[in-house]
């Protein structure tokens, strides 16, 4: 059976999974598209061969020719339109945040438990890249002993005037968020944050390093450097130290360049090429697991506790202290 996906947001990351659930994903289609802005949906539609444009993200999840949902629009729009594919019993994956606040996350968790049966994926790809996969197989191996410290290092090349010192935490230490309590198995119950001299390169309204330390249930620390203005590349680091040894993280190489003494390996620009591979697994999954009747990906659970840290993670950015994170009951269809 194929799946007849409809996606709801046509910008960046949208127009990507698109273009792989087009023409990447064994299994899938894309029937439907919608934006807010119109020409943009059409744009990307007619690269999608001329699937059709819907005037609402509503309408598209109400229509016949829509077997599932991609919510990708902005995250303030994520609750209505993930609720909305719930109450019409529609499988729907929605980007990361699940919802950028912790009520509209209760709100998903409990209309899902209402419904009886897992609906939600959130995209949290990193579960998919093949190093962080294997960093996890060696803790869950046993040969690194027991996890003891986490460390995380995030950098961008760049981010825009827009981005704020909060956004550190909801839209970029957030997979530093969803990666830890992965890896670890535990949930993260305290947050601090403390900035680092400041580099010369960002705006001045960003404070740029920016260093957090989360506590898990069980006492792991994990670290993490983000950094937006890092100049060189996009750089992502992990190493999980254990009571027996470490296991870390190694960016994938595409090439190398030997010249005067030096070699030199390439950095990849973005998100987008470090994490193509994992974003194209992730879609592959979730478009298997429906055609065998499945909801296979991180669960709306997962989507709250992310949401949960880093809205306490916001406010140990506002004061700089060590601020305890607690939970709602998980309730029985996420256990
Ligand atoms: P983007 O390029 O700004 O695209 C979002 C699109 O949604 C825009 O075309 C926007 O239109 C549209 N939109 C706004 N309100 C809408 C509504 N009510 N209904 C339908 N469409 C609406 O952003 P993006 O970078 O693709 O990010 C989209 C989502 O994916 C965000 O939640 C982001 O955090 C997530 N994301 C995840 C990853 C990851 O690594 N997993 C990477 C990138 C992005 P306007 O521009 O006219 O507002």
């Amino acid at each position: 059976m194929t799946i007849r996906v409809g996606i709801i947001g046509t910008g960046l990351i949208g127009e990507d999974h698109g273009r792989k659930l087009a023409n990447v994903i064994n299994g899938s289609t894309v029937s439907a598209v919608t934006d807010v802005n119109r020409a943009r949906a059409e744009e990307v539609a007619a690269t999608l061969g001329g699937v059709r444009v819907f005037d609402s993200g509503l309408d598209l999840i109400a229509s016949d020719e829509v077997d599932a949902v991609l919510v990708t629009s902005i995250g303030p729009t994520h609750a209505e339109y993930v609720l909305a594919c719930i109450a019409a019993g529609k499988p729907v994956m929605c980007e990361k945040p699940l919802a950028p606040t912790v009520p509209e996350c209760e709100q998903i968790l409990a209309a899902e438990a209402a419904f009886g049966k897992r609906l939600v994926i959130v995209g949290y790809m990193r579960r998919y890249d093949p190093g962080y996969r294997q960093v996890k197989a060696s803790l869950e191996s046993g040969a690194i002993g027991d996890a003891l410290i986490l460390h995380n290092v995030h950098r961008n090349a760049t981010v825009g005037e827009a981005y704020t010192s909060f956004m550190t935490m909801t839209d970029s230490m957030i997979h530093e968020v969803d990666t830890s309590r992965w890896l670890l198995g535990e949930e993260i119950t305290a947050v601090q944050v403390i900035p680092p001299k400041r580099t010369p390169k960002a705006f001045p309204h960003l404070q740029d390093p920016q260093f957090a330390v989360f506590t898990t249930e069980s006492g792991i620390l994990s670290t993490v450097e983000f950094f937006a203005n890092c100049q060189y590349g996009y750089d992502v680091r992990c190493e999980l130290v254990g009571s027996l040894g470490t296991s870390s993280l190694a960016n994938p190489v595409v090439s190398s360049t030997i010249a005067a003494g030096t070699d030199a390996t390439t950095i990849p620009p973005d998100w987008r090429a470090r994490f193509g591979a994992a974003y194209t697994a992730e879609l592959q999954a979730w478009i298997t697991g429906l055609q065998a009747g499945e909801c296979v990906g991180p669960s709306a659970w997962e989507g709250y506790a992310a949401t949960k840290v880093v809205e306490v993670g916001v406010e140990a950015v506002k004061t700089g202290e060590r601020m305890i994170i607690e939970y709602i009951e998980k309730p029985a269809i996420y256990r």
